[in-house]
């Protein structure tokens, strides 16, 4: 039986995935402490967007779409047995989104994003600017053309990530307060870790999921990922409309299930600053009033900003450590931690049990010298 100090594994974060990966470990039979400095999802797990698609990202059209749809195929498994009494208060909403064309080469673009679309099985088409004002009034004139797919998913990323938190603690997971210091070994095999106040946990087996903070822990080799800053507005907005999520310039604005219309984002290299800044507030109200200018009247109600883990080839790092036996990476999910998290976590859990290696796009071997 698991103890406060002592597991077969210790996971360190409380993340999409860190709870991800404790809830899968523990329903494995795996006694596993999880070990987080903030608290669960106070990082960019409870500040993300919430969207779970596979038609666009990192690896699309490519190596990653059907790992997307795998994933998104567990979200939904996950949340038919999760139920929703109080512990799971939330939704996951089927959403249409919209990208708009405001010139004939952008349209000819979106056409052909179309076709592969199409080749892959998503439910787009190509709609045409008449089709765009009557979905969606509030968009400016000018506009030619859009892509209209209806092949995503969205969760409240903060509510799926405690949820995954209390599933994980109902099959025996223990969360501990800290702040990790060290990862312990002994001849190259992990013996467990020491916080910064000197308590020692002891176990066999330790799984970084980290988000971007991957230099912090003496023990674990610095993962080649940077943290990429970027906010979202929460906007009050009355009446229904914006059920579609409409994108444009890489700005995004949608409805949520409370009401609230959500505004983002960007993408900006700023170290580890995870404050709310009036030029990222500027930046993207500017952004998203440019194609939907009546959003010049809505409130802002609040705004949140956070750090995506993005590795330097823009693919998870997933895998055992070279250097040190029992050390795994559940890293640099990027843009689609949310989504990704239920996978990363079958692929860990996988490698752990059956040693079956993680696919080689987002194996951790891909790097020589972690
Ligand atoms: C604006 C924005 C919108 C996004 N939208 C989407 C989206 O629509 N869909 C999607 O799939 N993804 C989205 N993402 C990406 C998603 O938020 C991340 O990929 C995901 O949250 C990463 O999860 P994680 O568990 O790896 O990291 P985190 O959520 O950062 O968790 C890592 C945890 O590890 C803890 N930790 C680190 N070091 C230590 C230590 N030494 N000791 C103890 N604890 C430690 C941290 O405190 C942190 O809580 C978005 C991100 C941003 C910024």
């Amino acid at each position: 039986m698991e103890s406060d100090t002592s597991a077969d594994a210790i996971v360190i974060g409380a993340g999409a995935v860190g709870c991800s990966v404790a809830l899968t470990l523990a329903e494995s039979g795996i006694a596993t402490i999880v070990v987080e400095r903030d608290d669960i999802a106070y990082n960019a797990s409870g500040y993300a967007w919430g969207g779970l698609s596979a038609h666009f990202g990192s690896g699309v059209p490519g190596p990653m779409t059907e790992h997307y749809r795998t994933s998104i195929a567990k979200h939904i498994a996950l949340y038919e047995s999760f139920g929703h009494d109080a512990s799971h208060d939330w939704e996951l909403q089927k959403v249409t989104s919209l990208s708009l064309a405001d010139n004939e080469a952008s349209a000819e673009g979106l056409k052909s994003d179309v076709e592969w679309m199409q080749s892959e099985g998503f439910d787009a088409e190509l709609i045409e600017a008449q089709e765009i004002y009557r979905l969606e009034p509030s968009i400016r004139s000018g506009f030619v053309g859009a892509t209209h797919v209806n092949a995503g998913l969205e969760l409240d990323s903060f509510s799926y990530t405690q949820s995954m938190a209390t599933e994980a603690k109902r099959r025996g997971a223990v969360f501990v307060d800290g702040e990790v210091a060290a990862v312990n070994s002994t001849n190259d095999r992990v013996t467990g870790i020491t916080l910064a106040d000197g308590t020692e946990l002891s176990a066999g087996l330790v799984v970084a999921a980290t988000g971007p903070w991957t230099s912090d822990v003496e023990g674990i080799p610095s993962l080649p990922i940077k943290p990429i800053k970027g906010e979202i507005l929460r906007l009050s907005r009355d009446g229904n409309d914006l059920q579609n999520r409409v994108g444009f310039n890489g700005f995004n604005v949608g409805r949520k299930p409370d009401g609230t219309v959500w505004a983002g984002t960007y993408e900006w290299d700023r170290g580890f600053d995870r404050s709310v800044t009036s030029e990222g507030k500027d930046h993207i109200f500017n952004g998203v009033t440019e194609y939907i200018p009546s959003l010049q009247h809505a409130e802002i109600a609040s705004s949140t900003a956070c750090l995506r883990p993005v590795a330097v080839d823009g693919f998870p790092i997933i895998g055992s450590s070279s250097i040190c036996d029992g050390l795994f990476y559940a890293n640099g999910a990027g843009k689609k931690g949310i989504l990704l998290s239920p996978l990363i976590a079958e692929w860990i859990v996988d490698l752990i049990h059956n040693e079956v290696p993680p696919p080689a796009v987002v194996s951790s071997a891909r790097f020589s010298e972690i």
